[in-house]
């Protein structure tokens, strides 16, 4: 495995392996990686012949007030991890490689961004999509690979590949978790021990609400409030968020069916802890 923080170098890398007519799959990552990461990598080894990761906190995406700063990193263990995993080239720029000055062009999403974890986080996904189009025009994957974990996410992916034209695929893996349940997740750590304990309640009230809709429950107020009175008796953090929404488009439903996204976010102490399942109902 090749590490390789400048953009010209990664750009030669890119150029020889396509000159080979090795096709290209890129997993976009902030670094801190566990299974959840590791489980894009193993989903784009079998679909490409090259896997390029990127390892990149990126400071666009932080709001003033969030963990920019303090987000977990350690690049030895992570290359460690991607290199076992079988990535051959760990993308690891810093930020005055990929900010060089300040931006002459701003990108702005516009739809799939006013629900969720964007209605909270302004400029979020602002700058999600304006590092992934860095991202995607040096690595120039055929195929990328993004977690369920981070529904909205993926689904403003989607929008920006659809509407940019740019010609790659966007990969939904599915969400990995402990034998608990709880979602794997770099801001984990954050969790005290009677939190962590009490974490797993997120993905069982997600699956409770998941089963009352499989036996014909239609009232989306009717499963939130369900949820709410589970989470309420069983964790001490606060919840942020309860919701039910068309997926990958977002919109509000009035009646459960089609492809809908019930989604949820706790505030912990020192942790903000997200988690959804997506149902075909
Ligand atoms: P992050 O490093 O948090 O930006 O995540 C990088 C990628 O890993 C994103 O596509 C995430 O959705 C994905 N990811 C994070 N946690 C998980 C998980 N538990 N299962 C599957 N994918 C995940």
């Amino acid at each position: 495995m090749k590490i390789i923080q400048n953009i010209k170098e990664m750009q030669q890398e890119i150029r020889y392996s396509k000159s080979l007519g090795k096709s290209i799959g890129f997993v976009p990552t902030m670094g801190a990686l566990h299974e959840g990461h590791l489980s894009l990598v193993k989903e784009a080894q079998r679909e490409n012949d090259i896997i390029v990761m990127s390892v990149f906190v990126n400071p666009l995406q932080f709001g003033p007030n969030e963990d920019f700063e303090c987000y977990p990193r350690n690049v030895e263990k992570d290359a460690a991890l991607a290199e076992d995993a079988g990535v051959h080239y760990l993308f690891y720029p810093d930020a005055s490689e990929m900010y060089p000055k300040p931006l002459s062009v701003k990108m702005l999403v516009k739809e799939r961004v006013n629900v969720l974890c964007g209605a909270k986080r302004e400029g979020h996904f602002d700058g999600v999509v304006t590092v992934l189009t860095k991202l995607f025009h040096i690595i120039q994957p055929e195929k990328v690979y993004f977690g369920l974990k981070d529904a909205q996410q993926i689904a403003v992916i989607e929008g920006l590949v659809e509407d940019y034209f740019f010609p790659i695929e966007v990969v939904r893996v599915p969400t990995v978790r402990e034998i608990d349940g709880l979602a794997k997740s770099s801001r984990n750590v954050y969790l005290s021990e009677t939190e962590r304990a009490e974490a797993p309640a997120l993905y069982e009230s997600l699956k409770r609400a998941k089963e009352k809709i499989e036996n014909g429950r239609d009232d989306p107020e009717e499963v939130k409030n369900s949820i709410k009175d589970f989470l309420s008796l069983h964790i001490t953090g606060a919840i942020d968020y309860i919701e039910i929404y068309s997926y990958p488009k977002l919109e509000r439903v009035e009646k459960l069916q089609g492809e809908i996204i019930i989604a949820l976010a706790v505030q912990f102490k020192e942790a903000r802890l997200i988690d959804n399942i997506i149902i075909n109902v």
